[in-house]
């Protein structure tokens, strides 16, 4: 009998093993992949993680992340563009580079990692948990936490109403090397579309973006979507103009759906995207993921230390995670609807250009506080 079962070791599931075991508490971690890994993921993170990210020994700037200070947007036409000095600012490191040091912290600290392996079926049998893995291997544990991303078997097994609606979002990502302003995260529109441009670690850029199924069906292939779509801005004609692409093909996924979800079900306690994404353009869901994770991790301690019984933590991180979370979902998803379509953007951009405390709210809307 485990204490805590983690299905999924994405960012937040890591930081909820290295907290929990560093606690002193009997973790295992079940992921499907093998780490080192790549992810689709803009990967650059707010500096509102960093503080955190220290208490449990990971330095960012010790694995070469890049320094991010500057934020630049412009319309799919490139017309119009707009220069901001980020409030907060961020850093730029991949998800194959971060995930993996935190798995090797998470190992460091005592949790048992199951790799390769996926959660197929999480049942609650009156005080514990039993679950199901593909393999047919059957692992009990008191506690089991739900962080298994945007979107997995698990949801449809438990039946989440999102699942059952199709969302039209899909998500691309490169790595590229080219020659970019490494201070820089850049923003740029097109039709159906973003893309978010920045440095990460080794000299290298992240290249992602958003757009939707429809555009892609309506161009066939990926790279004539991207031709006619986001190539057509001059600013990521001139990135595509100076790059080296480092994969044969690109990470692809399919079906993101940013539609609220509950961050408990079923008794399973939701960490991360699987307690709800936000829309990338805001930038920050992979600080989101660390923070919900601190709190569920903070939340579970007090259950282990008789401070709370199981409905006590599940009311418990249920509202913290509404309080501190619900309002910038709500956010992000009304700037989203500013930016895809070619006349929305424009305007958007235009009026940002010329009215800097609305940039500056805007941004405050997208990033917590320092945690
Ligand atoms: C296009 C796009 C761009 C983005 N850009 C940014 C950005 O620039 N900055 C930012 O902060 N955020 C960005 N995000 C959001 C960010 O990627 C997520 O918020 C973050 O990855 C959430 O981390 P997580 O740990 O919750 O989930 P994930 O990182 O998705 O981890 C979930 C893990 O669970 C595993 N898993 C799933 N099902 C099972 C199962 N049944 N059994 C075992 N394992 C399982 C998966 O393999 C995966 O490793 C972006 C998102 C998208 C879609």
């Amino acid at each position: 009998m485990y204490d805590v079962l983690i299905a999924g070791g994405g960012l937040a599931g890591l930081v909820n093993a290295i907290q929990l075991a560093r606690a002193g508490l009997q973790v295992v971690l079940v992921e499907k992949k093998q780490y080192p890994f790549h992810k689709v993921c803009g990967e650059y993170i707010s500096n509102e993680v960093l503080p955190f990210l220290h208490s449990m020994g990971i330095y960012p700037q010790n694995l070469d992340a890049s320094t991010i200070t500057h934020l630049q947007v412009s319309s799919p036409s490139g017309k119009r563009a707009l220069l901001a000095e980020l409030d907060l600012g961020g850093f730029g490191l991949s998800r194959y580079v971060l995930d993996e040091f935190m798995y090797r912290k998470a190992k460091e600290k005592g949790a048992t990692f199951l790799l390769g392996k996926s959660v197929e079926q999480v049942s609650f049998r009156d005080d514990y948990f039993e679950v199901e893995l593909a393999d047919g291997q059957v692992l009990k544990s008191k506690l089991v936490i739900g962080a298994f991303g945007k979107r997995s078997r698990l949801d449809k097994q438990l039946n989440r109403p999102f699942i059952n609606e199709r969302s039209p979002y899909i998500g691309i990502k490169y790595h590229i090397q080219t020659t970019f302003p490494p201070h820089l995260i850049a923003l740029h529109n097109f039709k159906d579309g973003y893309c978010g441009v920045c440095a990460i670690e080794n000299n290298t850029y992240n290249l992602c973006y958003l757009t939707t199924r429809a555009n892609l069906k309506q161009y066939g292939t990926i790279e004539n979507m991207e031709s006619q779509t986001l190539y057509k801005n001059p600013y990521m004609q001139q990135i595509k103009q100076n790059a080296v692409f480092l994969y044969d093909k690109p990470e692809v996924i399919n079906e993101i759906s940013f539609a609220p979800k509950q961050a408990v079900e079923n008794h399973i306690l939701m960490s991360g995207d699987a307690a709800g994404l936000i829309t990338p353009l805001c930038g920050n869901g992979m600080a989101m993921a660390i923070h919900s994770a601190k709190i569920l991790s903070e939340q579970i301690i007090l259950y282990f230390t008789g401070h709370q019984n199981r409905n006590q933590l599940e009311y418990a991180y249920a509202r913290q995670w509404q309080q501190v979370f619900a309002r910038r979902l709500w956010a992000g998803r009304q700037i989203q609807h500013l930016f895809g379509s070619e006349w929305l953007s424009s305007m958007a951009v235009m009026l940002l250009q010329s009215f800097t405390p609305a940039t500056r709210f805007l941004m405050k809307q997208t990033h917590g506080k320092v945690f």
